[in-house]
């Protein structure tokens, strides 16, 4: 594991520190990096002074697992430039992602463990969005695939609060079958999130017609 000696004053107690802060993981190598990930072990600092406890994320933070071909960068400040890391054609069948928070990062992680397609799963939240909102989902943004329940006949989505969402796997499987996704370009990193499937969603949309007003 790649890591970066970070001094830290506590905002607490201004008590100073340093921690290692991690750049780079390799699940073959760093055999409890994703448990740490998942858990969030892995970017915690805590203080020995008063036992403040807070996330310490690095600028970005790559994450590799050769056995399921998925590379995720974590970038907070979602700077674009920071993600063109350029990679050998060996790394053709990776998924590369880049995501902006640890949240995201473990869903990446899930998803791919769990076989889907994350385009498909997130055009899954953008469209349970409307019928689970009671006031509790202000947005998929919110909500998290959390893996599958039930053996496997439901899909769990996680919700801020901790809450967690279970729906019949059905309902996953018609959105796969209603948008086929065309391959990925590979080599190539992407975001898939929200906002990209709210853009997916917008263009498939009912067309209205367009012809109320003659133009003569
Ligand atoms: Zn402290």
């Amino acid at each position: 594991m790649d890591t970066q000696k970070t001094p830290i004053t506590c905002p607490q107690c201004s008590r100073s520190a340093s921690m290692k802060v991690p750049l780079k993981v390799n699940t073959r190598r760093d055999r409890g990096a994703r448990d740490g990930i998942l858990s969030g072990s892995l970017f915690a600092f805590f203080c020995d002074g008063c036992g403040y406890s807070a996330e310490v994320l690095p600028r970005g933070f790559l994450y590799q697992d050769p056995a399921l071909r998925l590379m995720v960068y974590l970038s907070p400040s979602g700077d674009p430039a920071t993600h063109n890391i350029q990679l050998p054609t060996s790394f053709g069948d990776y998924r590369l992602r880049v995501v902006s928070d640890r949240v995201r990062l473990v869903e990446q992680i899930l998803i791919r463990e769990s076989g889907f397609e994350d385009r498909h799963v997130m055009l899954f939240k953008a469209q349970v969005k409307s019928t689970v909102d009671h006031g509790q989902v202000s947005a998929p943004a919110s909500m998290v695939f959390a893996g599958l329940l039930g053996e496997a006949s439901e899909v769990a989505l996680s919700l801020p609060d901790g809450t967690i969402v279970a729906l019949p796997k059905a309902h996953l499987d018609a959105t796969i079958a209603a948008y086929p996704l065309q391959s990925e370009i590979p080599l190539t990193w992407m975001r898939i999130d929200s906002a990209w499937a709210e853009v997916r969603l917008a263009e498939r949309a009912p067309a209205r017609s367009g012809t109320w007003w003659s133009r003569e």
